[in-house]
């Protein structure tokens, strides 16, 4: 398996480029899917050609997640120096010096109001489960067979909204996200870009809330859809091993530069 031509082309390019940001989604990206979230783990692979590109001078790696930074923190097995953005952009890493506090203490009430209306709902679904974050809570159905998951799923969303018509709804696979913020990881992007200043980015994801960062790259930046579903990116790959083989090609095409330092 390698990487289609007319991707690889675009990669061509896009290495030539003085600074490049090369940020990801974790989940369904790096990681395959798996039950437990806290057992998913980038591919071996993928995580080779991260370190592997973490190297190269010019070359900025990044993950940009709908987990809280801290989940993301301990699943990506990162050291400090990785920028990571977390809750779908609220949470902004760039080293391990500086984490932005995500919340104030209002919003908190606000979570903790729905994760009190939200958990006796859930508690009638046994294989579905609240994930608490910063700031909000996930209601996840992975495990539920697919008439309970839209069961619930019409349920937990009505009450939200009836407790605080304020919250922002996300729709991903097999959960749906009620939060007091409404950023997304098109602005984790843009937090990003600010930071590093690239001349071009690689932004690789495979659920629908990627769809708000390829919505915010510039024409000469990279969008990999990863999976079948409709997106607006311009390249495709079918899962997390077809994006190790990309991020293992960009490696090796920007290594071929000899760009020094
Ligand atoms: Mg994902």
């Amino acid at each position: 398996m390698t990487v289609p031509p007319d991707l690889l082309a675009a990669l061509t390019r896009f290495v030539e480029y003085e600074r490049i940001l090369i940020a990801l989604d974790f989940d369904g990206t790096l990681a395959p899917e798996v039950d437990d979230p806290a057992r998913a783990r980038a591919l071996p692979a993928a995580h080779e050609a991260l370190l592997c590109l973490r190297e190269l001078p010019g070359v900025t790696i990044a993950l940009i997640s709908g987990r809280a930074l801290e989940s993301l923190a301990a699943a990506s097995e990162f050291s400090g120096d990785v920028p990571l953005v977390g809750s779908h952009g609220l949470e902004v890493r760039f080293d391990a010096r500086d984490a932005h506090p995500a919340i104030d203490a209002a919003d908190r009430d606000r979570v903790r109001a729905l994760q009190s209306r939200l958990e006796p709902l859930i508690a009638t679904t046994p294989a579905a489960w609240l994930e608490l974050k910063p700031a909000g809570v996930a209601v996840h159905t992975r495990l539920v067979d697919a008439p309970a998951a839209s069961v619930l799923h019409d349920a937990v969303t009505a009450a939200a909204l009836e407790l605080d018509e304020a919250l922002t709804v996300r729709e991903g696979k097999n959960v749906v996200e009620f939060s007091v913020r409404d950023a997304t990881k098109g602005d984790g992007l843009r937090a990003l870009r600010a930071r590093f200043g690239p001349n071009a980015v690689l932004f690789a994801g495979d659920d629908v809330t990627d769809e708000d960062v390829f919505a915010a790259l510039e024409p000469h930046d990279v969008g990999i859809k990863v999976g079948a579903a409709a997106t607006r990116a311009d390249y495709r790959v079918a899962d997390p091993a077809a994006i190790a083989r990309v991020l293992h090609s960009v490696c090796t095409l920007r290594q071929s530069l000899g760009i020094a330092q």
